[in-house]
Order: structure tokens, then C-alpha cells, then sequence
């Protein structure tokens, strides 16, 4: 058989893998590819500009993008772009967006319920958009690629005694991933969450514009990519604010023994400003009930805060005494403390579990009889191996970002039951999945969300109550901005 490489053969869906993709068969909307072996010239190709990176509809490439953390949900693309350069990205969004073809960028694909999956469409992968800029000590800034991981970008800040101020529990996840949904952490009582410390972002919009956006320079968008869930445009930079970095930090687990009184100090910890850092976990008690609340405080070392005074710190709270610990760690390796935790999920083969999990925003003065109803209802067995129950408050007024959404309370809480499932068990997951829409219903009544990181079953009309006041102009900015809708389906709201 001859070899004839400068013909083009269409690829339906994923016969030939490897192959570069080249073209695009508008009505059979199926990709075409120039191979070695080749195959039959065909009709009527549209020619895809040259590209610095891959675009490929290889296998494996389409079954990974149909996979993420929850192992829920399937949606297979039909093509994988690693872009080399944002030209790439302008290039390839605005193709799609000639051709109506859905798009969704995917940073670590750690959404557990098919938030960075597009049927039949185009997935992004940022991982190759990662570069870190220099760190800028006058304005104290740095611009990063979305592709970046925390990790990354807090090991090359803390380079000059710099750090993000406000980081995710675990560091593997992408800038742009974060930024598009809030990015909350035990600093954010402190200095709101990772999308509120954003001084300027670089995005690519449905229409494939590339645009630089700021509270200052098309205010509209910037608003609308934020928290935005990704339905206006792609993140490809952020330049983000940066504060001094401790060197050391003290980390404090206190033990309460009743609700609402963990609440409580939580409370007057964030409003007194009195740690850099408070969250919270609920554990279960001897008999297995989740009655035993974990208060987590941290406080920062020079040169970004005092040396840490145990007296001052824990003056008047009403934790048992008996249980106080507390460790001094170099920052990163608070930062970071996940790390070893997730290697062992990893090596105990619970990392790939399902993942439906459940974020709720409760507003302060009714979180305890929320969310005393769904902890008794739990057992360990429903929480699954590994699974978490994160409970911490935030303070409105450090949430300036219009689409991150929380009660209308000065002081809301985030509560998580962070559930795993063995992944066969559709018959536990569903149940779960329908335990987390009736958890959310109940919260909404009273006045609270969601934080829209779980496995809640969501309709267009349930994210237009989520976003209240902030819809109208997010849906303005989705028709300025993604005009043929081609932008994340997965998330489910237009
Ligand atoms: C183990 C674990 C721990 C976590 N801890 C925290 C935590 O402490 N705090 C917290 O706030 N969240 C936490 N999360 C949730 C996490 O922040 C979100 O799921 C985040 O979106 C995941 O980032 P990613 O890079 O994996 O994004 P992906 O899962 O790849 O994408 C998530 C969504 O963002 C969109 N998106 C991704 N990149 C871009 C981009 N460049 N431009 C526009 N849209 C984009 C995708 O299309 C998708 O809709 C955690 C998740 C896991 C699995």
C-alpha cells in the first residue's frame, strides 16, 4: 500500500488515533486528520488554521475528557485541544463558535459531575497554558496562566516572600478552574475568595476575541467570568494580588462537643479578624454519629503576622481544653498539607471513587438547624471511605465578586459533605445525588445556596434562582459575549 501524506481522510469519531487534526466535515460535523497511511480524499473539509499546539480525537485523549473526580457523569467530545500558545485557543474558539460546535475548557477536571464535559464538542485542556510570570514586587502582582496549579504558583511567589492570599484545601487544581467557580479556603474569612484577589484577567470570549478585562476595563465581562462558571469566555491569564508570606505558621485543632457552639466561636474568631485562617470538620462520636466539631485555626508568623500568643489566640472560647493541639509548620507546608493525605486515598484506591458531593452556603443564624437534620440523617457509611464534612464561615463583606453567591447574611457557612462511593454502586449514588437536590431545596427555602463545586441535579430556572440579583447581567454578558451558546454546557444554565 502507497503512503500518500498529504491527503486527508475523515475521521468518524475515533478510527485513527495519533493523527493531527486538520480539517473539520461541517455536515457530518466530525474532524478530519492527515495520516501516513491515509486514507480517501474527501469533499467539502473546512481547512483548521495552523495551530502552535494539538488538536486530537485520539482514544484516550476523548475517553479522559469524558472522565472527572466524580465519576458520574460521562459526555465524550469529539476532540481534545492542548493548545501551544492562547492564539491556539483564539483560533479554535472561534471555529467552533462559526461552526456552533460546544466547547468547554477543562483545567485538573476535578468537577465531579460533568461541569468540564461537552458531548460531541471541543475540550480544552489548559495544562500546557501554565506559564508564571515574573512576580512584580511594586504592585505586588503576578500573572499566570489558567493552566497553572496553586502548587505552582504559590512555589514560585513564596520565591520572593510572596503568597496568593486566599488558597484552595488542595493545591493540584488549576487557576482557571478556581477562578471560574470562587475558589474558597480558610483565608477567604479573611480576604474573600481567590476570585476576589483578581486584579486583571486575559480571556478568550465564545466569539473567540481575546480581551483583557479588569473592574476597570470591560467591567461586564471581568464580572461575568469570575465565579462565572466559564459561560462567557475562557480564561487563558490572571494576574493575581499577592501579600507578604509568613515563614512559619501555628496550626490549632480545638474539639467542641455541642453545634451550635462551635459555630459560635467560628463566629467570633472571623468577626474579631483574630486567626489568618479558621475551618472547621465534623467527626463521628464513639456510637458513629457526626457529633464531634473539629475547629481548625491558624496563625501566621513573621514576617506577616506576631508570633503566635496561645493565650490571646484562644481567650474565651469554649472548646474542651483538654483537646487543644497544635503544630508549627513552614507555611508551604500548611499550604500543602493535603498532599500526603491524598497519596495515601491514591494508594488505598479511594481517590477514584464517586464523588457526589454536596456543597451548601448556609446563612449564620440558621446553619445549625440546617444542617443538624442532614448530619443526623448521616451515617459513616452514607460519608464513604474518605469522605469529608467541612464546616467554616465566611464574612460577606470580604465577597465582592457578584457571581459567587451566598446567603444575604453578614456571616454565611460553608457546609460540605464531601460523600464517596464505590463507583459501581449507581443505585448509592443516585440516592445520594437525590439526598443533596432535597438538601438544597430546604436550604434555599431559608434563604442559602449552593457553592456550585457538587453533584446537585440543577435546572436553567434552579441557576437563575441561584444567581438572584446577579442574572440579569450575567445573562447579558452570555449574549454579548458566547452569542451562538457554544460556551460549558456541562454546568447546565443557559
Ligand atoms: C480534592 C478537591 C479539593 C477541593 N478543594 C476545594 C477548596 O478547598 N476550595 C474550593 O473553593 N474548591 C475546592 N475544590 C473544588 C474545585 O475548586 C473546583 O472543582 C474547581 O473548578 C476545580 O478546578 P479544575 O482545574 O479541576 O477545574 P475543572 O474541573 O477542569 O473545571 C471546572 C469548571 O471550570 C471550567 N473551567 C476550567 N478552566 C477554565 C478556564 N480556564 N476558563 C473558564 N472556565 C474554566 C470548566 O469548564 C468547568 O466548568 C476541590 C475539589 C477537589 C476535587
Amino acid at each position: 500500500m502507497s503512503r500518500t501524506p498529504s491527503r486527508r481522510t475523515v475521521l468518524r469519531g475515533l478510527t485513527v488515533t495519533g493523527a493531527a487534526v486538520t480539517g473539520f466535515d461541517p455536515a457530518a460535523r466530525s474532524w478530519a486528520a492527515t495520516t501516513p497511511e491515509s486514507g480517501t480524499e474527501t469533499a467539502a473539509l473546512t481547512r483548521i488554521p495552523r495551530l502552535d499546539g494539538t488538536l486530537v480525537t485520539d482514544e484516550s485523549s476523548l475517553t479522559a475528557a469524558a472522565e472527572d473526580y466524580g465519576h458520574i457523569v460521562h459526555r465524550r467530545p469529539s476532540a481534545v485541544l492542548r493548545p501551544g500558545s492562547v492564539r491556539d485557543v483564539v483560533t479554535m474558539v472561534r471555529f467552533c463558535n462559526d461552526h456552533c460546535l460546544p466547547v468547554a475548557p477543562r483545567g485538573q477536571g476535578h468537577a465531579p459531575y460533568g461541569q468540564a464535559q461537552v458531548e460531541g464538542g471541543l475540550v480544552i485542556e489548559t495544562a500546557t497554558l501554565a506559564d508564571i510570570g515574573p512576580v512584580d514586587p511594586d504592585s505586588t502582582t503576578v500573572t499566570v496562566g489558567a493552566g497553572a496549579r496553586w502548587s505552582e504558583v504559590a512555589k514560585a511567589t513564596l520565591a520572593h516572600g510572596l503568597t496568593p492570599p486566599v488558597f484552595t484545601d488542595y493545591l493540584e487544581l488549576s487557576v482557571g478552574g478556581t477562578l471560574s467557580v470562587g475558589g474558597l479556603g480558610g483565608q477567604a474569612q479573611r480576604h474573600g475568595a481567590q476570585v476576589d484577589n483578581v486584579t486583571e484577567l486575559r480571556v478568550v470570549t465564545g466569539a473567540g476575541e481575546p480581551v483583557r478585562c479588569s473592574p476597570s476595563r470591560r467591567p461586564d465581562l471581568f464580572h461575568a467570568v469570575l465565579a462565572g462558571l466559564g459561560q462567557c469566555a475562557v480564561i487563558v491569564e490572571a494576574t493575581l494580588r499577592l501579600v507578604p508570606a509568613p515563614e512559619t505558621v501555628r496550626h490549632y485543632q480545638l474539639t467542641y462537643g455541642d453545634l451550635a457552639t462551635f459555630l459560635d466561636d467560628q463566629r467570633t474568631l472571623v468577626l474579631e479578624g483574630r486567626f489568618d485562617y479558621v475551618e472547621g470538620q465534623v467527626h463521628t462520636d464513639a456510637a458513629g454519629a457526626f457529633r464531634v466539631y473539629s475547629l481548625e485555626a491558624v496563625a501566621y508568623g513573621p514576617p506577616a503576622g506576631p508570633a503566635p500568643d496561645d493565650t490571646a489566640l484562644l481567650r474565651g472560647l469554649r472548646h474542651d481544653p483538654s483537646t487543644v493541639q497544635y503544630t508549627d509548620l513552614p507555611y508551604f507546608d500548611f499550604l500543602d498539607r493535603l498532599a500526603p493525605v491524598i497519596a495515601a486515598m491514591k494508594d488505598a484506591g479511594i481517590w477514584t471513587y464517586a464523588h457526589p458531593w454536596l456543597n451548601l452556603m448556609l446563612p449564620g443564624p440558621s446553619a445549625a438547624s440546617l444542617a443538624a437534620p442532614l448530619l443526623d440523617a448521616l451515617t459513616p457509611a452514607d460519608l464513604g471511605a474518605g469522605g469529608v464534612i467541612l464546616f467554616y464561615p465566611l464574612l460577606r463583606e470580604h465577597l465582592t465578586t457578584p457571581l459567587l453567591r451566598t446567603s444575604d447574611e453578614d456571616v454565611s457557612y460553608l457546609f460540605d459533605i464531601l460523600s464517596a462511593a464505590a463507583p459501581g454502586d449507581t443505585a448509592g449514588i443516585d440516592r445520594i445525588l437525590s439526598a443533596n437536590r432535597a438538601a438544597y431545596d430546604t436550604v434555599a427555602a431559608a434563604g442559602g445556596t449552593h457553592y456550585p463545586v457538587g453533584s446537585i441535579p440543577f435546572t436553567p430556572d434552579d441557576w437563575h434562582t441561584h444567581f438572584g440579583p446577579a442574572w440579569p447581567a450575567f445573562a447579558a454578558a452570555k449574549r454579548t459575549y458566547d452569542p451562538a451558546g457554544i460556551l460549558v454546557p456541562g454546568q447546565g444554565i443557559f
